[in-house]
């Protein structure tokens, strides 16, 4: 069958991907003990690459929220809110972000995939412009693909390459897009959104930035790196996930423009899926009470991350300059990461294997995330088991 003929090439990827031992696509974690620890082949597991930022995935005010709604609500909506309407709830969080984000208007996706693909594709036509980060997320990517738009790529978080490419558009820079993450989830580096900002004002662009992984780490409150760096007001549309520091599964976007309301007649991306099930809503509503009452999750989350930082680079490992809760150890070239990350997990600890074409550039790298809910201890286990790994490798 010529057209299962193609799956060749999927088949020599898994087969060089298991090469090491376990494939790193496919680690069945057999059970879930605490956001920090799982049970892996029957071996005590320290996950180090989950985003889980806040740890809230077992909080009990979080957990209670769902079975409430579960009970209450049922466990599915079975249908998506053009055709089966929407819950209560799905309104309720609309409101309840776009206030967090201290703007009138806020929408709630199935995915933060969904909320990417379903805000880009009815903002953009063909024809428009869109300025995307080189590193952007495939969603981001893909959503500006789908849409048609002409797509202009500018070096990752290079402001000079952002502007050389608006002076290009001439006209057209007055009507585009620039499109930005906060902080990047492979390298754990952030966008100079207040560069940024200032080139979007001057060239008469609107811009989008995704703060999936930034929600509930960075800012005096939480917002993100916009929030961090002084330019919240200046964004004309953050999306966002639930998938992260909030804990559960879904997306978001909050915008000043009354334009956003309307998203939902012209967004396929919205229309023509079911909307999140009550317990996913409510779980995340109360996780986002929680980010907001809690701010000590923060200051847990960064003292993890920085400890985590501080100690790779200490033992000499090749890590970025920036301190964030996401830290990208480079190990050059795949034949050496896959080894690398095999041997960490037979020690005990999960983390990510970003190999190209995942990873941004040539390199391997091993990405670990670290949560606010990771004790001191586990810290230096990882770090131990870092340091254990590379001797025996
Ligand atoms: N944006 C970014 C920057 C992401 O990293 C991700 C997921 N890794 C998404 C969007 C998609 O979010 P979700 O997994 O919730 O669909």
């Amino acid at each position: 069958m010529a057209l299962l003929d193609k799956f060749a090439a999927a088949g020599a990827i898994r087969d060089q991907l298991s090469s090491g031992g376990h494939d790193p696509t496919r680690v069945v974690i057999d059970e879930i003990i605490s956001p920090t620890e799982g049970m892996v082949e029957g071996r005590h597991t320290i996950l180090a690459g989950t985003n889980n930022y806040l740890g809230l995935t077992f909080d009990p005010a979080c957990i209670a929220a769902g079975i409430k709604a579960l009970e209450t609500q049922g466990t599915g909506t079975t249908g998506s809110r053009m055709a089966n309407g929407s819950f209560a709830s799905h309104a309720a969080l609309e409101q309840e972000l776009a206030g967090f984000y201290n703007v009138p208007y806020g929408m709630v996706f199935s995915t933060g995939y969904a909320a990417n693909l379903g805000t880009l594709v009815a903002l953009l036509k063909p024809g428009d412009a869109v300025l995307l980060d080189a590193d952007a997320h495939a969603s981001l990517y893909d959503g500006c693909q789908m849409s048609g738009a002409d797509i202009f790529r500018f070096r990752h978080n290079d402001v000079d390459s952002l502007e050389k490419r608006l002076q290009r558009l001439g006209e057209r820079a007055r009507d585009c897009l620039v499109v930005t993450e906060g902080l990047y989830s492979v390298l754990g580096d952030c966008a100079p959104l207040n560069e940024i900002v200032e080139l979007k004002k001057r060239y008469g662009a609107l811009l989008l930035v995704d703060e999936a992984h930034s929600l509930g780490v960075y800012g005096d409150r939480g917002c993100g790196v916009a929030e961090a760096q002084g330019v919240m007001h200046d964004v004309d549309f953050f999306v966002g996930t639930f998938s992260k520091s909030l804990g559960a599964m879904g997306g978001f976007c909050v915008s000043s423009h009354a334009e956003l309301a309307l998203i939902r007649y012209v967004s396929r991306p919205f229309i023509f899926t079911a909307s999140p099930s009550p317990s996913i809503i409510a779980s995340t509503h109360e996780a986002l009470r929680q980010l907001q009452a809690r701010p000590e999750l923060r200051d847990s989350l960064w003292r993890n991350a920085r400890r985590l930082h501080q100690g790779l680079e200490t033992m000499g490992f090749d890590i970025g300059p920036e301190v964030s809760p996401v830290v990208a150890v480079r190990l050059g070239r795949k034949e050496v990461a896959l080894p690398f990350w095999n041997r960490l997990l037979e020690n005990g600890v999960y983390t990510n294997l970003m190999a190209p074409p995942a990873s941004p550039d040539q390199n391997s790298y091993i990405r670990c995330s670290v949560s606010a809910a990771h004790t001191e201890q586990q810290v230096e286990k990882i770090l131990e088991m870092f340091g254990r790994t590379r001797e025996t490798a």
